[in-house]
Parts: structure tokens; sequence; C-alpha cells
């Protein structure tokens, strides 16, 4: 068991052990991720109301310092970066161009606040960075030397639905420490060690033994977040479900609605689509290729020679969809869907898979179009 004031000890270990740490935050009106110089930045007597189209921050009655859901940042940012540069060419004077490859040579990260459903999101994007037979390079450099404290979930958000992917509230592994925060009287944190890293660190920190008291109440707090869910989805044969109703007048009713903004793939923790930037400088001396996020909602993702091969928005909603839940599975063997809720709380016009998906396993006539 940990005090509070112990994460100061957490965050001044991984800092002094060399780390970048990384953890939640209150910025822009949002809990968002970001640089943490000591655990004061912790969103303290925090937390936030999510619904589809909807995020508001409100203050606790108490000082949880993780009494919130996964708000709009995810820690793709940092293993996953939006833009990084990936080579640079400039012009010799004896003619012809030197190739300058980037290094990845950064900080090693600490990810402090790390929820069990984006730990499933890490194992998915490292299946898909660092599976097969060509590793991601600059993904797995950020990757490998990272440090992460997962924390379970006691306070769910309206638009969760881990319980119904099996992904959450409580970290199960791919963690070095994982932490349940406990409000019941004393404030205190079960600490749980998952890699010999972690202990290390842990044996750093002021502890004490936890007692039966304190186990119980810990699964109390992770018991309770699971009853409170704010979503569910049905996920029985949804692959085969999305394979056969790809002709379904869902996808013209949700196509109606869907602004093809890509904010749901920007927030979703496990998208992954990228695209190349040549930049040349106007003397003609250099040039650099990056690699930016991209995503299926943008009609040039899908531009092959000829057009696009997905012109209209409700191809690529369907696209985005028949993919998350359906087809990832033949590709990486797992859902894409983490049950987060993001894109519920960030689509700008309140699109929730869940509803769209439970539509799609009506008989078609009784698809109003209202729900
Ligand atoms: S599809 Fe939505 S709920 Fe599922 S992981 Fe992505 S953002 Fe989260
Ligand atoms: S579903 Fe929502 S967030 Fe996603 S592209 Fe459409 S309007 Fe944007």
């Amino acid at each position: 068991m940990i005090a509070p004031q112990a994460l100061e000890a957490l965050v001044g270990t991984l800092r002094g052990r060399g780390y970048r740490v990384v953890g939640p935050l209150v910025d822009q009106g949002a809990i968002v991720y970001g640089d943490l110089q000591s655990a004061e930045d912790l969103p303290k007597g925090w937390t936030d109301v999510q619904e589809a189209a909807t995020y508001r921050l409100e203050r606790r009655e108490d000082e949880a310092r993780f009494g919130y859901a996964a708000g709009p940042h995810s820690w793709k940012q940092f293993l996953f970066p939006p833009r990084i540069r990936l080579w640079r060419a400039t012009r010799e004077a004896e003619g012809g161009f030197a190739v300058e490859e980037s290094e990845h040579d950064e900080a090693p990260l600490a990810l402090i606040g790390v929820r069990a459903c984006e730990l499933h999101a890490i194992a998915i994007q490292d299946r898909v960075f660092l599976g097969g037979a060509y590793a991601e390079r600059d993904y797995a450099a950020r990757r490998e030397g990272a440090f992460v404290v997962a924390v379970n979930c006691f306070e769910p958000g309206g638009t969760c639905f881990c319980v119904s992917m099996d992904t959450g509230p409580k970290a199960t592994e791919g963690y070095d420490l994982a932490l349940t925060e406990i409000l019941d009287g004393t404030h205190r944190f079960l600490v749980e060690v998952g890699s010999k890293q972690g202990a290390e660190v842990l044996g750093e920190l002021p502890s004490q033994s936890a007692e039966p008291a304190d186990l119980e109440a810990a699964q109390a707090a992770i018991d309770g977040a699971a009853e409170r869910m704010g979503r569910t989805l049905d996920t029985g044969g949804i692959r085969d479900l999305l394979a056969s109703t790809l002709e379904h007048p869902r996808w013209d009713d949700v196509a109606s609605r869907c602004l093809t903004c890509g904010n749901c793939t920007m927030v979703c923790p496990t998208c992954f689509c990228s695209t190349v930037e040549d930049v040349n400088d106007l003397g003609g001396e250099a040039a650099e290729q990056h690699r930016t996020w991209d995503s299926c909602f943008s009609v040039d993702h899908a531009h092959i020679h000829g057009g696009s091969i997905r012109p209209s928005g409700r191809s690529r909603y369907r696209q985005w969809l028949t993919h998350k839940f359906g087809t990832w599975q033949d590709q990486f063997g797992t859902s894409g869907c983490v049950g987060c809720g993001r894109c519920i709380t960030w689509c700008p016009v309140g699109i929730d898979v869940t509803e769209e998906l439970a539509t799609l396993r009506k008989p078609e006539e009784e698809d109003d179009g209202d729900d």
C-alpha cells in the first residue's frame, strides 16, 4: 500500500531513473495526457461527465487523483506520435544527396495512469506495429523502454463499455505497476507489481503491506466500476453480423449524420492509419519525408489509381466500423475496439458505435432511423 503523498516519490523516482514521465493533467478544459513535473500536476479532485458528443469537467467531493474516465487523449500520441520525420536528404557540394534516417533518441517513457482498456489498446498496437515480419522501427524504440503504471478504474464514464469488450475495468497484464485508488475513509493506493522493474521502483517508495481489508476495498472499487458501465455492447457473432449486413439501410442513415471529420479515428487508441508527406525546401537543397496520422474518413486515404475507392461518407463509415469490429479479427486476431467510449464522446454529432451495432442486429424493417 502507498499513501497519496507517495505519488510524489513515484514521479520523482521515475524522473530520477531518466524517464520522461507523462500522465493525466487538467488542460484545455479536459483531462489530457502530458508531461508531469510533479504529482501535484495530477487532476486532484476532478472528474468528468461524458455522454455522446458531451464532455464536461466537474469537481469531486474528494481528492481522488484518478477519479475520471478516459479523456480525449490516448497513449498512442506518445508511442505512435501524430507526426515524425522519417528521413532527411541534403544536397552535397560535389553533387548527389546525403540521406539521413531519423533515429529515435528521446528519453524512455513512463506512462502513469494507464487504464485497463488502454493496456489492451497498447497490446493491439503492439500486434499491428511489432507483429509479423516487419516491425515499425520508431514504435519499437518508443515501446521497448516504456515503464507502465496502470490504474484500475473506479469511476467509469457514461460512454464506457470495457466490460462488454472484456478489456476492463481491472488491469490484468502489460504493466510494471498497477494502482487501485481506495477512497473509503483513508485515502490510499493498493499497488500490484507486474515486472522486475516495477518491483525495483516500488522498493524506492514509502510503502506498507496490504491487509485483507485493503484487498477487499480495492476489489469493491473495481466491482463497482464494472456495475456502472455507461454502455453495453452485444459482441456475439459480431464479425459475421457485419459481414452479412453490408447493404443494411442503417449505413445510409448513419452516413446522413456523419460529417466524415475523422474525430473518432483520431481519439481511438487503436486506430493506426498514417500517410507520408514529402517536404522540399524552396531552394532545392533539402527534402524530408514525414509520417503523419491519417484516417479512413479522408477521401485521399483510399485513393488508388483512378480515384478513391471509398468516395462516399457511407462507404467510409462502413469501412471504419466493419474493420474495427469485424475484419480486424481476421487481420490481427482480436477486435479493434477496447470499449473506451472515446469515439462516442468526441463525435461532434454523437454517433454511438454501440447504438449503430445494435441497430444492425435488428431486422431491417425495425430500423426506423430515429434511435
Ligand atoms: S472504436 Fe471507439 S470505443 Fe472502441 S476503442 Fe476506438 S474509440 Fe474506443
Ligand atoms: S462518426 Fe462522428 S467523429 Fe467519426 S467521422 Fe463521423 S461525424 Fe466524425
